[in-house]
């Protein structure tokens, strides 16, 4: 199974890319905050709860999301493999998905990180938000601070899978398609 962490920070592409590569690869994509979106959009008390932070551009607790992850891929058993897109977003997330795979004897093949500089990041996703109707798109306040959670609590998984070996940098400015290809390349090296 070749399973993928999608890494960089918000705005850096990655469900852009990641919505490429399951179409080569027959991958399952699972972002976390596609499912909360949904969640949010059906109502239900994990949207609310979710939503609380969200709106707020902060994490939402590891208990509530590494639960949901679960649910999604013991949901799907039949995959070739996954694309994990926006999680795990905390050291201690990495360490509950590392500890759920090794237990169907599954592990994390690669993370490939996006590098995309802090100020694209704004503009990119100030522009998405013109119609994403993401009210999390809309505010550069909130936008700056999910960029500020991404720094101080998501970017050491970077560092957490380097020393497995398993991280590897691109860079994540260009054309969705230039982009892809080095998406591609840096995917069959590993695979
Ligand atoms: P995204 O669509 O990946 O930019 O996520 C939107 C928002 O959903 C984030 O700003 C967080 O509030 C929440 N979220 C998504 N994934 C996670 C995660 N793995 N851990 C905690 N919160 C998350």
């Amino acid at each position: 199974m070749l399973n993928l962490i999608l890494f960089g920070p918000p705005g850096s592409g990655k469900g852009t890319q990641a919505a490429k590569l399951i179409e080569k690869y027959g991958l399952l994509h699972i972002s976390t905050g596609d499912l909360f979106r949904y969640e949010i959009e059906n109502g239900t008390p994990l949207g609310l709860k979710a939503e609380e932070f969200m709106s707020k551009g902060e994490l939402v607790p590891d208990e509530i999301t590494v639960g949901m992850l679960k649910n999604k891929v013991n949901d799907n058993p039949e995959v070739n493999g996954i694309i994990f897109d926006g999680f795990p977003r905390t050291l201690a997330q990495a360490e509950a998905l590392d500890r759920f795979l090794a237990e169907k004897c599954l592990s994390i093949t690669a993370l490939i990180a996006l590098d995309v500089p802090d100020e694209e990041i704004v503009q990119r996703i100030l522009s998405r938000g013109e119609t994403s109707g993401r009210s999390d798109d809309n505010d550069e306040s909130i936008i700056r601070n999910r960029i500020f959670v991404y720094n101080e609590e998501t970017a050491p998984i970077y560092n957490y899978y380097a020393e497995s070996g398993k991280s590897i940098m691109i860079e994540g400015v260009g054309s969705v398609d230039v982009i892809f290809n080095r998406l591609t390349a840096t995917i069959e090296s590993v695979c």
